[in-house]
């Protein structure tokens, strides 16, 4: 099968092309990934009107583009895989329009995935592992443990009751007077720090599951920085750097502790991780010692294919197709979608 994915949930407008046939190697064909940091730069985060506009713009041409890139036209596609959500309602909706016209004049299959349900199936994409797996989803807007048994079957086991850790990378950026995306100029500035010199919590860890917490955290950030402040012009230099060490020890300690106790309860053999925060080479160094430890294997798929993009999208629909056919064009879109909750096809259908 050859699919076209298209994803428009976020800041990111994106389309690739993906070929998979049963017992091969799936093969991304495309992937175009057209970002909108510098529209939203100006107001400090993502403008919803903003992003649906620049969707609407857009989408078609990265459609072109990715098919372009593939070498192949729409006569050579067998569907179309759009993300139907959860999302910002009006680039979802660009996005599924969009897929819902070219599904009408084409006659193509069309299929509503999961924006998270992308995520968490693209270590089958990128290494064709088997189910059961585990999973742990970090990114700017997401954090959770889910156990993966099918294209469909997700049970989310817990996951951040308030930030996502991304956005608590991005925010001590801020405190701090570093650059965005937070992340990488945090880690950047931790690496010349000492992570034991100022105490930070480690929120939840006395709580049973899986929960985490990241928005305390980045108040005693706060709290820490104006102490080291008291009486100064600003921060020193080696202070902003212990801090940032700090803090970022404490995310790795708090997602290590939590992926330890998911992975002890399910002995699955395999943990993979998605999403923009998995970059962070402290985190995946601790993870990777961790199931070292425990004789599991680990997964990190390359970051283009674990920040957002239209690959996962395309996989996850063949993957569905495969299990449940198409969508009808009355398929919408959700701006809430959680993925625990089936897809609108399966709903009674018994599957
Ligand atoms: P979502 O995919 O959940 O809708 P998103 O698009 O913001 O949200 P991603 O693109 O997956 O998420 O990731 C972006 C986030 O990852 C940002 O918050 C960024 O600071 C963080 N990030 C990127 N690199 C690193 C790093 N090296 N260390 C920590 N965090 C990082
Ligand atoms: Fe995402």
């Amino acid at each position: 099968l050859t699919f076209l994915g298209i994803e428009s949930s976020c800041d990111d407008t994106a389309a690739a092309i993906v070929r998979h046939a049963p017992g091969t190697a799936a093969q991304v064909l495309s992937s175009v990934v057209e970002g909108q940091t510098s529209l939203h730069a100006a107001f400090g985060g993502v403008v919803p009107e903003i992003a649906a506009r620049a969707h609407a713009e857009r989408v078609d041409l990265c459609i072109e583009a990715a098919l372009d890139q593939a070498g192949l036209t729409l006569a050579q596609i067998d569907g179309i895989a759009v993300t139907a959500g959860p999302g910002l309602i009006g680039g979802v909706l660009s996005g599924v329009m969009c897929a819902k016209g070219l599904a009408a004049a084409t006659g193509l299959p069309l299929i509503g995935v999961n924006h998270l349900a992308g995520h968490a199936l693209t270590p089958r994409l990128t290494d064709g592992i088997a189910y059961p797996y585990l999973m742990l989803l970090v990114s700017g807007g997401h954090c959770q443990f889910l156990r993966v048994d099918g294209p469909d079957a997700f049970t989310r086991l817990g996951g951040s009751i308030d930030d996502a850790p991304g956005e608590a990378f991005d925010k001590v950026a801020k405190i701090l007077g570093l650059p965005q995306p937070g992340g990488p100029s945090v880690q950047a500035e931790a690496s010349g720090g000492d992570p034991r010199r100022i105490p930070l919590p480690r929120p939840l860890l006395d709580r049973p599951g899986y929960d985490l917490s990241f928005s305390g955290l980045k108040t005693a950030v706060l709290r820490a920085r104006d102490g080291l402040m008291a009486g100064l012009g600003g921060l020193r230099r080696q202070d902003r750097a212990d801090l940032c060490a700090a803090f970022q020890a404490a995310v790795a300690d708090v997602l290590v502790e939590k992926s330890r106790r998911a992975l002890t309860d399910h002995p699955v053999g395999v943990f993979a991780v998605a999403g923009g925060v998995a970059a962070n080479t402290e985190i995946r160094a601790r993870l990777t010692a961790l199931c070292e430890g425990l004789g599991v294997t680990f997964l990190a798929p390359p970051l283009r294919l674990c920040t957002d993009n239209a690959a996962m999208i395309a996989w996850a629909g063949i993957e569905q197709f495969r299990l449940r056919g198409a969508d009808d064009l009355t398929l919408s879109a959700r701006p809430r979608w959680p993925l625990d909750q089936k897809s609108p096809a399966l709903i009674g259908s018994g599957k």
